[in-house]
This record gives C-alpha cells, sequence and structure tokens, in this order.
C-alpha cells in the first residue's frame, strides 16, 4: 500500500525572536525530507517579516498561512509590549484549529504531524486526539526550561503553595537542592515560577508548558548537549526525547544572515580588534530612559568605540546632542546584522539582554558580555553567564559608574581576555556539535525521522 504523503502543521510563536528559528529549523527537515508539506501557521505580520527573503524551497515545500492576532479591530500600540502577547493568547488555540482546517481543506493532505512552538502546551492535547506526534521546539536554553519542568519541586522548596495564591521566597535564597543549580537565586527565576503564577495568560502559559512538555513525542532545542551537560542529562530523563539540534546560527547560517544596510561592517573594519561594544537589546526592548541615559554617557565617558542597534527614536530618546558628540568613535543604528557584528574581529563585548539567540550569537563570536537583563528567561541566562560559565559581567541596572567599571574589565584587563578564552572554547564545542559526527548532527537526523515518519 503506497504511504499518504506527510503534511506537517507549524505552529508559530509570533513575537520576540520565536517563529524566525522555529521556521530556521522546518527549512533545514524540509531539505533533509523534500517531499513532506509544511503548513507554518503564524499572524500575517510574522510571516510576512519571516518570508520576506525568498528561498527556493519553500514555495513548493513550505507555504505560510495567517492565523487571526486577536487584537480588536480598533488597537493602538501603546509600547507596552506584552499586550498584544495577551490578545494573541486569547485567541489561541481557536485561530489555528480553524487556519489548519483551512490547509487541509485546501492540500487535500490531513496532518500527519504537530511541530510547534514549545509555549503551546495545548498542543499535546490536540496531537493526542489527532493520532500524530507532537514535536515542539523550545527556542531558549536548557536552564530556563529546566525550572519551568521543575517549578512543583521548587515551589515546594520554598513553601509556596501556588492553590493558595503565591507569595515572594527571599530573592537571594538559592536553588541548591537542584543539581547544578547552587548558585542560581530566587532573583534569577523567571516570573511565574514563584512570583506571579496566575497574573497574566503569558504566565498561566509557562506555567502549563511545564506540566505537558514531558508528553511531547519529541522536544526539540536550539542548543547543544555539550553547552550544559547536566542539565541537559536530567532533562533527558524527564521527557521521551530531547533533541539539541543548534546553534541554529551554525546549522542554518543563511537564514541568519541579514543585509547590512547601515553600513555597521564597514565601519567596523576601520576600528581596532577586539576594541569595540555592540549594545543591542533584541527585537523588543528599550531600556528605561534613566537607563538610556546612564549606559550614554558611561559609552561617552569611557573612550571606548561603540555601534549601538537601538529601538525607537534614537534622536528622541538618546541625550540631546549625543550622537553628534560621539560621531567620531561611535554608530548608533536602528538594527545591524548582529550575527555577522559579533563575528567581526573589531567587537571586544557585547552589552545584551541576554535573550537566547543573543547569546548563541556572542559564543559564535567568541565575545564576552556585559548583561542586563528585562524578563522572562533573560535573567536565568545573565546569571548562567556571569556566575557557571564566567563568560560575562552582569548588572542589575545601568548606571554610569557601573557600566563604564564592566567595560574596563573585559576590554581591558586580564580578567576579561579569560572569559574571551572561556567564551573561545564554547565556541568549538559548537563548531564540534555540529560536524558530520557531532551531537547536534546526530540529533538532527532522529528529529527528521520523527517528524516525517
Ligand atoms: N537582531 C539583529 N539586529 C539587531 C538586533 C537584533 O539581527 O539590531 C537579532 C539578533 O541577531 C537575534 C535576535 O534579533 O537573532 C534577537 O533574539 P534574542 O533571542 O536575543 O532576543 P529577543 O528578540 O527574543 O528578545
Amino acid at each position: 500500500m503506497r504511504e499518504s504523503p506527510r503534511h506537517v502543521a507549524v505552529l508559530a510563536f509570533p513575537f520576540a525572536t520565536h517563529a524566525a528559528p522555529l521556521l530556521a529549523l522546518v527549512r533545514r527537515i524540509s531539505k533533509a525530507a523534500p517531499a513532506v508539506k509544511f503548513s507554518f501557521f503564524s499572524t500575517a505580520q510574522s510571516n510576512a517579516a519571516n518570508f520576506a527573503r525568498s528561498h527556493d524551497d519553500e514555495n513548493e515545500a513550505i507555504k505560510p498561512y495567517n492565523v487571526h492576532d486577536g487584537l480588536p479591530e480598533v488597537y493602538v500600540f501603546k509600547g507596552n509590549p506584552h499586550e498584544p502577547v495577551s490578545y494573541f493568547l486569547e485567541a489561541t488555540p481557536g485561530n489555528f484549529r480553524s487556519a489548519m482546517e483551512a490547509a487541509v481543506a485546501e492540500t487535500g493532505l490531513e496532518i500527519t504531524c504537530l511541530m510547534t512552538d514549545a509555549f503551546y502546551w495545548f498542543a499535546a492535547e490536540m496531537a493526542e486526539a489527532m493520532g500524530v506526534p507532537w514535536v515542539p521546539l523550545w527556542t531558549a536554553g536548557p536552564r530556563a526550561l529546566f525550572v519551568h519542568v521543575d517549578a512543583p519541586v521548587i515551589r515546594q522548596h520554598m513553601g509556596i503553595n501556588v492553590e493558595h495564591g503565591l507569595f515572594a521566597a527571599p530573592e537571594d535564597r538559592t536553588l541548591d537542592f537542584l543539581e547544578d543549580f547552587a548558585t542560581t537565586r530566587v532573583a534569577d527565576l523567571p516570573d511565574g515560577i514563584i512570583s506571579g503564577c496566575t497574573e497574566t495568560p503569558m504566565l498561566q502559559m509557562l506555567d502549563r508548558v511545564g506540566v505537558m512538555i514531558p508528553r511531547a513525542t519529541a522536544v526539540a532545542m536550539n542548543s547543544f548537549e555539550e553547552l550544559d551537560p547536566t542539565v541537559i542529562n536530567i532533562l533527558k530523563s524527564r521527557f521521551k526525547k530531547l533533541l539539541n539540534v543548534g546553534p541554529f546560527i551554525l546549522t542554518s547560517p543563511s537564514s541568519a544572515a541579514i543585509p547590512d544596510e547601515h553600513g555597521c561592517l564597514q565601519w567596523l573594519d576601520k576600528q581596532k580588534p577586539a576594541s569595540v561594544a555592540y549594545i543591542s537589546f533584541g527585537s523588543v526592548i528599550t531600556p528605561p530612559p534613566n537607563e538610556v541615559e546612564a549606559l550614554a554617557d558611561a559609552m561617552e565617558a569611557s573612550g571606548f568605540p561603540f555601534l549601538w542597534s537601538f529601538r525607537g527614536n534614537a534622536e528622541e530618546k538618546l541625550p540631546k546632542g549625543f550622537i553628534e558628540r560621539n560621531r567620531a568613535k561611535a554608530k548608533v543604528v536602528p538594527w545591524a546584522p548582529q550575527l555577522q557584528v559579533l563575528l567581526h574581529s573589531s567587537v571586544g563585548v557585547f552589552v545584551t539582554h541576554c535573550g537566547w539567540n543573543s547569546i548563541l550569537e556572542s559564543m559564535n563570536g567568541g565575545v564576552p558580555m556585559i548583561c542586563r537583563s528585562f524578563f522572562g528567561e533573560q535573567p536565568l541566562n545573565k546569571r548562567t553567564v556571569e556566575v557557571v560559565w564566567k563568560t560575562g559581567l552582569g548588572v542589575d541596572q545601568f548606571t554610569k559608574d557601573g557600566t563604564m567599571k564592566a567595560l574596563k574589565v573585559i576590554l581591558s584587563s586580564e580578567e576579561g581576555k579569560k572569559m574571551r578564552e572561556r567564551i573561545g572554547v564554547q565556541r568549538e564545542l559548537a563548531v564540534n556539535a555540529v560536524q558530520s559526527d557531532g551531537s547536534s548532527t546526530e540529533n538532527f537526523k532522529t528529529l527528521v525521522q520523527t517528524v516525517t515518519n
């Protein structure tokens, strides 16, 4: 009997940097299994951004479908990035269900696998009802996934009872009851583990992720086994299959490269080796005004050249005359080709919000970090960089003096040199993981089988 064609439904989370890595992974699977159809579901805005650049394969094998973004008909974004997320989550999973029905009707192909962002805990039941595998992609690091999975254990140790409302445990209490988490503090945990659990749809969702994700057929991750072996091994014992198949920047380099519209790389060519501070807080964050000012003052006073990828109106938000005064040693741009910037030999430090993609890209470039985290798993990533891996320094907030000190340590001290060496070792491990006999390559083969069989 001839097997029916495979049709994989891919459900993306359309905010921050989530849909792009999922699409990069789908493109890679599609190359390995060209006969399989992929229907990629995200909002119109997210699909427009991620499918903007042409890829030979996708017209045939990967088709984007738009799902409703859940926003009211008249909606004005007032600057709170969590608001559109809440509206979107209220529309799920209904918006996905109706778009999936349309894709099945259009293609005439039943869905044979559900690949989703790992945030979509509801896909466990959806996939079980459909009788197909569920393969979520966790787009952040292994430690963040672990604390969500082990949230009940953490709460129990902290004496917290979610049923009766949450209360905060001391911020400096460590998680020494979890293997390899002895230096992680309550303050480093994502919201919703200890505090604020039921406050927003996003936190409610994350809470359910920890409970549902062990039901997945396989969990894929944009990381590599050698980066955090103890935590990875514990997670492996909790899941049916855990497949670290990254870092995607090494496995799918073309999908990560972006054009250099503002001449950042040319500007970097003119700077001295390892002298430049690159500043960027990902796709959504601008620090509060007092910190933008303190950071700007520190950059101006420190004398180090810097490249700042600035979200929002830089002329308005930076101190008056700042851009003009610093023109000789600085460049402020609305978007930078970050991956290539961090690979440039002139960059000596990355001032970052500790998004997972940024951390992997810094590792890839061998660049130590100054970490100022904001929300979600960023504080945990910051703590890991500073205390576990020792490849950067953390700051609670930007102050002029604190930032200048951190810049000096990383750019012109022995300690900074050591950080650079350690992050260089991580880079080597990553490169080995994606070689033909590397762990990520082996895991990818299993992933392709799981998704397409
Ligand atoms: N990015 C970029 N240019 C910029 C700022 C960000 O290319 O000027 C990219 C960066 O390379 C990374 C992503 O945006 O791949 C940010 O992802 P991350 O997970 O670090 O943060 P998020 O956007 O999810 O907060």
